[in-house]
This record gives structure tokens, sequence and C-alpha cells, in this order.
């Protein structure tokens, strides 16, 4: 059925008009298979009908497996149906899954035979799970799935009406801070971010275009791959689908399918990076890197600059904003911003910062930042009053992260708010100390936390992963850090580990790092 395009999620109206006109063009390449933009909307089409007949709207459908060119037809289907597809993350375990699972009470289950096991109703896991599970190991048994519901149908399936106010994806955070929460995108405010992507009158920001090649390697359960993808599709570009992070994997991608642009959390891009590969790895069709998510280290920015001759294009998003808050590109003169800042405002997003209060601070004050934008999230899945709790009254949106402005309007990220030290009374910004220890040769990896302490409220402590066969001391990184950090910023307990504990999206999770160490606080000795 065709529909016209404001009554159509902008996505699904891009792949609508693509296909018409230019049906051949290639949406998506996976697993060796291209689906062209006409063969997508045919697909998507078939899916929804099938859904149609057995949903009503609203209801949530999860999709639960590695990142799939099926996904995406799930999602041009939840479009088209009204639905909202919940594309679960496979990295968690079982009993976080079947946590997700129930929260979103989705009904329907497409999952991947390799994590079925656990949440197929009668299988070996926890959860009570969806009523309906389809195994789905690809597009034959989606499409396999489809026909059989057509056949099993009475009639036609009819397609509800368009409900712009309807969530067709829900994501859900990272969990770098706790539970991970359910965000949902709606129709309406997705569509708003996609006629933005290419309005930018001062044209300082470059989106994707038609003729980018989009390598989507970041998983399609968070905002950073799921984001990517849909914005792809918008402008009728092709996206090269990887089934899960793989850094040989991108390389080869990036050369074989002429790819133009990426989007890579600093922790991928570091594994790609320093593969012995990259040296001689054909990389020059690559115009665009975007990276974001999590800082940046200066080592891993040298480390691009080295080998990539593209634009770098530092990312601040957060999955409440529907992708990217902030974006630098690397065209202004100026080091410091450059090496620091995550950019400005994209079109049509302000941004401000705020002290606890609420009262609204000037450039070069520290305090939250706030966002405001016709495009941020609806609400969470079922939790009314942490979505309140989200916005200010006057309608701009907490992010929990701390930073500043420039007179410039560019933004510096400091910390999330959660993560603040307060040592002796003064405040202290993790990241500070951890960008100063990544530059010592000896230290491959360093996250920095507060434990409690008696006496100082907390202790700046930093956790370590030293590099191969280097030792590391109190004492050393004492030495490292004087001069370049005031006395009272300086680490009290080192804690050396072979692994920091991150997340899929890459983020060390500093909250469970404080959590185990609490433990061992008492064993650890605190100098001064
Ligand atoms: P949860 O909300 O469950 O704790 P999360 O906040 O990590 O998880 P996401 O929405 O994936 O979940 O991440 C958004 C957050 O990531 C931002 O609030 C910010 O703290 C951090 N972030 C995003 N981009 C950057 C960046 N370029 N530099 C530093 N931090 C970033
Ligand atoms: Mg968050």
């Amino acid at each position: 059925p065709w529909r016209a395009a404001n009554a159509a999620n902008a996505v699904d109206a891009a792949v609508v008009a693509v296909a018409r006109c230019d049906s051949a063009r290639a949406a998506v390449h996976f697993g060796g298979r291209i689906l062209s933009y006409g063969d997508l909307d045919r697909l998507a089409d078939q899916v929804a009908c099938a859904i149609a007949r057995v949903t009503t709207p609203g209801t949530r459908i999860a999709y639960l497996g590695r990142n799939s060119d099926s996904c995406l037809v799930l999602l041009l289907a939840a479009m088209r149906t009204g639905t909202c597809l919940v594309p679960v993350n496979w990295r968690l375990s079982a009993q976080e899954i079947a946590f997700v699972l129930a929260d979103s009470e989705a009904q329907w289950l497409f999952v991947e035979p390799e994590f079925a096991p656990h949440h197929v109703p009668g299988g070996t896991g926890a959860g009570t799970g969806p009523a309906g599970v389809i195994l789905s190991d690809g597009l034959a048994t989606l499409t396999g799935w489809a026909a059989a519901q057509a056949a099993a149908g009475q009639g036609a399936a009819s397609l509800p009406p368009y409900d712009p106010a309807a969530g067709f994806v829900q994501l859900y955070t990272s969990g770098t801070t706790g539970f991970p929460k359910g965000v949902v995108i709606t129709n309406e405010r997705y569509s708003i971010h996609v006629a933005r992507l290419g309005a930018d009158p001062a044209r300082w920001w470059i989106g994707t275009r038609a003729q980018d090649v989009v390598l989507v390697a970041m998983p399609m359960f968070h905002v950073s791959g799921c984001g990517i993808a849909l914005e792809a599709l918008a402008v009728g570009a092709t996206i090269v689908l990887l089934p899960a992070f793989d850094a040989p994997g991108i390389l080869h991608a990036i050369g074989a399918h002429r790819v133009t642009r990426i989007f890579l959390v600093p922790a991928a891009l570091r594994i790609v990076l320093e593969l012995p590969a990259v040296a001689t790895a054909d990389l020059r069709c690559l115009e665009t890197l975007m990276y974001g998510g999590s800082p940046i280290t200066p080592d891993l920015q040298a480390l691009a600059d080295r080998h990539l001759r593209c634009r770098f294009v530092h990312c601040y998003g957060m999955t409440e904003a529907g992708g990217n808050i902030c974006v630098l590109e690397q065209r202004c003169d100026d080091p410091e911003v450059l090496r620091a800042s995550v950019g400005r405002a994209i079109p049509g997003t302000e941004v401000r910062i705020a002290d606890p209060s609420g009262r609204v601070l000037p450039a070069g004050f520290k305090g939250e930042v706030q966002l405001r934008s016709p495009t941020t999230f609806a609400g969470y899945w079922h939790n009314p009053a942490a979505t309140t709790d989200a916005y200010t009254a006057d309608g701009w949106m907490h992010t929990g992260d701390i930073g500043y402005q420039d007179d410039t309007g560019h933004l510096f990220l400091l910390d999330r708010l959660g993560d603040l030290i307060i040592s002796g009374g003064e405040n202290i910004y993790p990241v500070e100390v951890e960008r100063l220890l990544a530059l010592h040769d000896d230290i491959a990896d360093v996250a920095v936390i507060g434990l409690d302490h008696p006496h100082w409220g907390q202790v700046v402590t930093a956790c370590v992963v030293p590099r191969s066969g280097a030792t590391l001391t109190l004492a050393a990184i004492h030495e490292w850090l004087d001069g370049r950090l005031a006395r009272y910023k300086l680490p009290r307990v080192l804690h050396v580990t072979d692994l920091l504990p991150r997340n899929a999206a890459g983020k060390v999770r500093r909250a469970a790092l404080r959590e185990a160490l609490a433990e061992a606080r008492h064993v650890a000795s605190i100098t001064d």
C-alpha cells in the first residue's frame, strides 16, 4: 500500500519513495546478500501484513539477535503497523534479557536460534517470556513466517492508520548507571529528526547523504547502530551491515564495499586501529569517521590521525535524545576545542548548562547539560515518574552529564553527575584525571572512580590496566601527574587489573567498579 509522506514515519516514506523511483538501488548489503530498496519495501509490506494480523497497534515485538537485514525489515514493519520493535541486547545475561523481555511486555519475540534456549517457553531459561516466539535465523524464516500467517488468515490484512504518536522502536539505554531504561521513540519525533538531517543552512555539519555507503558495525539494539541505519535509509543511502562488531571484518568491509561513512564507539575504534592489518588496508574511500558515546583519549585521536585521511566527527549522543545532541567537525582552528570538545548542538537542538537549583549558567561555568529539541524521547516505557523526572518544568531534558560551554557554544563534557568525586569538599571530575593517565606510556586503559572514605568523603581511585610487562606504582603515577594536576585531585588508591568492566556500548561501568572495590577497599593502601 502506498503511504503519503506526511502519513508515514519519514524513514518509511523515504524507503517507499526510493522503491518507487529507483527500485534497484541497493539498500543493504548483509552476509553476501543485497536487498534493493524495492526488495526492502516489498519485504516490509509482507511482514507488516503478517504482523497486522496477529497484533493490535501498540504491541511490543522483541527482536533478540545480531544485526541483520531482518531487523531492518522488522523496523519498517513496525512503522507500518503501529507496533513497536524492541531490539534486545543479546550480550546481556539470560537474567537481564528476561528483565528486558518482561519489562517491555513483548508479546512476540523473533529470536536467533543461538539465543533461544533461554527464552522459548519450556526452555531452560528463567523468563516466562512472550506468547509468540519465532525462531528466526534470517530473512527466509521471517518471510516464511509471514507467508504462513497470510495463508492461515482470512482475507487480506489491512494495515492500521498511521499514528504519529506511536512508538515504533523502544531502545534500552546502555545501563551504564543502573538498569537499562526502555526509551520510546515515536514516529513523529523521529520524522522531525529525519527532516532536519538534510536541512542545515549553516552547512557546518554534514549528515549522511544519498551517495554514502554506510557501514553499520555497532549493535542495532543501541541508538548508535539503530540510529545510523535509520538515518541511512532516510536519505536513500546504502547500508553495509555487519552482524556484530568484528574488527578485521570492518577493515575488510570498508575496502570491499567502498564504504564512505562509519560510526564507532572509541573502544571499538581502538581495536580496529590497533590491528596490524590497518597499515596495509586501503581505507582511502572512507570520507567520514564518526565516533562518540564515551570519551576519546588523545592517544586514540593520534592513532586515528595516523591511519586515516578522512573527516573526523566527534558525536555526543544519548538514547533519550534519539541520537546525536552535539557534533564536532574537525574544521575549527582551536586545538583545545579539537582535543576536548564534543562540539556544538546540531541544528534544531539547543543546549544549556544549569546548576542543581535549575539556574542557567553562563559560558565557562560547569553544571548539568540540558537540551531542548522536538526530537527528544516521548517517555520511558511504563515509567511515567522517571519520564517526568527526565524533563525540567520548562521542558528541557536532563542529560545527567556535567559539562560547560565556551562562548562559541562548543560543549566540553566532564562526567556524569553520579560519577563526580567529592573529596575533602572539592569536586573532582574523573575524566580529567583519566585523560592525563591515559597519556602515560605504561597505561593501556584507565578508569578513575571515587571510593567512600570516612575522613575525606571519597578518595580518588585509579583503576589501571598496565601495558604488557609494565609495573605501575602509585608513586610513579604521582610523579607523572606532578605539575599537571592539582594535588587534591591525585589518586590516593591504585588498583591494577587486566581488564576494566565495559558494557556492550564499550563504556566503562564505573558503578560496577565502585561496588567491586568498595569490598576490597579496606585492604588497599591509602596514602596521604
Ligand atoms: P544508562 O542511561 O542506562 O545509564 P547510558 O547513559 O550509557 O546508560 P546511552 O544513552 O547509550 O546510555 O549513552 C548516553 C550517555 O553516553 C551520555 O549521557 C553521556 O554520558 C555518554 N556519552 C555519549 N557521547 C559521549 C561522548 N562523545 N563523550 C563522552 N561521553 C559521551
Ligand atoms: Mg543515560
